[in-house]
């Protein structure tokens, strides 16, 4: 029979700012990109015919990006916020996060997010967790490029406190972290994290919307929550 030539997949150009895990890293020796963001976007790429391609972008550099056309959507543990929400389209939530603290194990002054009033905060730029810590009385925030620095920071003692997604704070403190950092205080803000995409582009978003149902219903989204996420 007669072979034929198969169309090369569309490319599909998916920011995120790669220093996240367990949502978005690079993989130690091969530098590929990883992590529960990344395997959904495959899964969604792939339920879309597309191929997934991760660029790599500064948190605060990502709703730029995407306004330039530079990439065609935002996975990337983004907040669905309301501010956020007036320059991109955000597809339907699709994991569930929340905001919480980081100390030194042998701060004992520390318990909640009332305790952070005149403290040194150490948070991520661009972020949720940066604007709830500007938010408290007396706080000096400084503002890193990504978490992995904010932890470097607590752990140099030149921070009091990181304040930063939950998720990614546990997943720290499990990979070692915990040496010398634990977990305080209450889970603040249910947040929801949401795929972004331009405003302009809406067929893209209800594509995005599809496929996050199609996966959902077809069990991968649950194989890949396990993955990353299962006890
Ligand atoms: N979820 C937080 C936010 O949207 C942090 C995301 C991140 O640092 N990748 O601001």
């Amino acid at each position: 029979g007669s072979q034929q030539a198969q169309p090369a997949a569309k490319v599909l150009k998916v920011g995120a700012e790669a220093t996240f895990p367990p949502f978005e890293f690079q993989e130690e020796k091969s530098k590929d990109y990883t992590g529960f963001d990344v395997d959904l976007m495959k899964a969604i790429g792939k339920q879309m015919g597309m191929e997934v391609q991760i660029v790599n972008t500064g948190f605060d550099g990502l709703i730029p990006a995407l306004e330039g056309s530079q990439i065609d959507v935002i996975a990337s543990a983004m907040t669905i916020t309301d501010e956020r929400s007036k320059k991109v389209n955000f597809s339907k939530p699709y994991y569930k996060s929340g905001l919480s603290i980081v100390v030194k194990s042998d701060n004992n002054t520390i318990k909640s997010f009332k305790d952070l009033e005149g403290k040194r905060l150490a948070v991520q730029i661009g972020t949720t967790g940066a604007e709830e810590a500007k938010k408290i009385k007396d706080a000096k925030v400084r503002e890193f490029n990504s978490a992995s620095e904010a932890y470097l920071e607590l752990k140099a003692g030149g921070t009091d406190a990181v304040v930063n997604d939950l998720p990614v704070n546990e997943y720290y403190l499990a990979q070692g972290g915990n040496k010398d950092a634990k977990l305080v205080g209450e889970v603040l803000n249910a947040e929801e994290y949401g795929i972004a995409v331009a405003k302009k582009n809406t067929e893209l978003a209800g594509k995005i919307n599809k496929a996050l149902d199609d996966i959902k219903q077809n069990g991968e989204y649950a194989k890949i929550y396990e993955k990353w996420f299962g006890k």
